[in-house]
């Protein structure tokens, strides 16, 4: 029957469309450096040693498969708030926190939230450019989506001054979205001083700071550094809410596992807004995955496992800067003359090039190098073994 015939087709997702892409291609170099998961120096996939052995522990002690609460893992949310705000942090009392489909479902709870409890006439403004789905999913919330300025592409720098006067153009009780560290797709964070003159100023517009936290311990290798920003912004008693996922610092991806949490002044507003979050969750798909976070449960729990979890942590993070160095280097090599110092300076899993759309169109094109066309290259799909066709390539679409 053609009842469906009027449904029009949704445009495909970018970032989606160029891994099939690159699936189909059969060049014998193509590269992915599109790519937003970690690989190994054989450009594979990658399972952390500890996420195995959780796995296998889980097994031995035949966890069951029943329900969670909506709100998550208890024990698993109290360790990820541990982990995300320091030990120091009263949670019992100040923290609402409920477990989330990954960083994406965090933030979109925390959106929906926003939307219903702050009201949708308040603004929320997200860094220009941002990771491409804020701004779909704040929409979806019936969140006023605007942009602050965030990026120098003519400097390959942060543009500090923009971003402060577009926060305090922003009219009071604006949201502001931060990214926690290794802002995607920029690899550009403030400093700690300038961290502070953010927090300053969006404490005294008195603005909500919305974090984003996708790479804790993945940006640095060091989890507490990591979290600076934000633990700064609730010791100044700005409001923040924390979307966190733990896609990236687990290698957890396709298992979903992060948390939403709101800082609130005390357990009766915590418990009012837990109450909320149910009500908002449990329509939506009524409790999360266990498995995922029973994997970060059982790492965080016990004292060893989580060392030895530091340590390949910090792993990650040394081979993406490693890269980053001999990609710098490689395109000196080539012979390219132009300044490439902001690669090694910018952090996390990408790398902004500043390479505009007709050079990464001709990437694809001439090369079988698969990347988004705003320049942005993931560092983790670069290895020993592509390093130089890419650095190669890139200075021929770039002389
Ligand atoms: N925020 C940012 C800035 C990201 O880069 C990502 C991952 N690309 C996410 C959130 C969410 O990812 P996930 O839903 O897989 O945790």
């Amino acid at each position: 029957t053609g009842i469906w015939q009027n449904v029009p087709e949704a445009p495909p997702d970018a970032i989606l469309g160029i891994a099939a892409a690159y699936k189909a291609c059969e060049h014998p170099q193509k590269v992915n450096i599109c790519v937003g998961a970690y690989r190994d120096d054989n450009g594979n996939p990658y399972v952390l040693p500890t996420v195995r052995k959780a796995e296998y522990r889980l097994l031995e002690q035949n966890e069951v498969k029943e329900y969670l609460p909506i709100e998550g893992d208890r024990d698993f949310v109290y360790c990820a708030m541990k982990f995300a705000y320091g030990r120091e942090m009263d949670i019992e009392n100040h923290v609402a926190a409920v477990q989330s489909l990954s960083g994406t479902g965090a933030c979109m709870l925390g959106g929906q939230f926003l939307a219903q409890f702050w009201g949708s006439d308040h603004p929320i403004y997200v860094p220009n450019p941002t990771w491409g789905n804020h701004i779909k999913i704040f929409k979806q919330c019936g969140l006023k989506v605007r942009k602050y300025r965030y990026y120098d592409r003519s400097k390959n720098a942060l543009d500090f001054e923009g971003m402060l006067k577009d926060i305090k153009r922003a009219k009071d009780g604006s949201i502001i979205l931060l990214h926690a560290c290794a802002h995607n797709p920029t690899g550009c964070d403030p400093t700690m001083e300038q961290w502070k003159e953010i927090v300053s100023l969006i404490s005294s517009k008195s603005h909500i700071a919305f974090f984003d936290s996708a790479y804790q311990g993945f940006a640095t290798g060091n989890s507490e550094k990591d979290a600076q920003a934000f633990r700064y912004a609730v010791s100044q008693h700005v409001p923040i809410l924390l979307a966190q996922s733990f896609a990236k610092n687990f290698g957890l991806y396709g298992e979903r596992v992060g948390t939403l949490s709101i800082v609130c002044g005390d357990v009766v507003q915590k418990e009012r807004i837990m109450s909320e979050l149910r009500s908002i969750i449990r329509p939506l798909y009524s409790s999360p995955p266990r498995h995922g976070s029973s994997i970060v449960k059982t790492i965080l729990m016990d004292p060893a496992l989580k060392e030895e979890y530091y340590q390949e942590c910090a792993k990650m993070a040394i081979r993406i800067k490693k890269m980053r160095k001999k990609l710098e280097e490689a395109l000196q090599v080539a012979g390219s003359i132009h300044d490439w110092s902001h690669i090694t300076k910018q952090i996390g899993m990408f790398a902004y090039t500043g390479m505009d759309e007709a050079m990464c169109k001709q990437l694809t094109e001439e090369f079988s190098i698969f990347l988004t066309t705003n320049g942005r290259i993931s560092m983790v799909g670069l290895n020993n073994s592509n390093l130089t066709y890419v650095a190669n390539a890139i200075h021929t679409v770039t002389a």
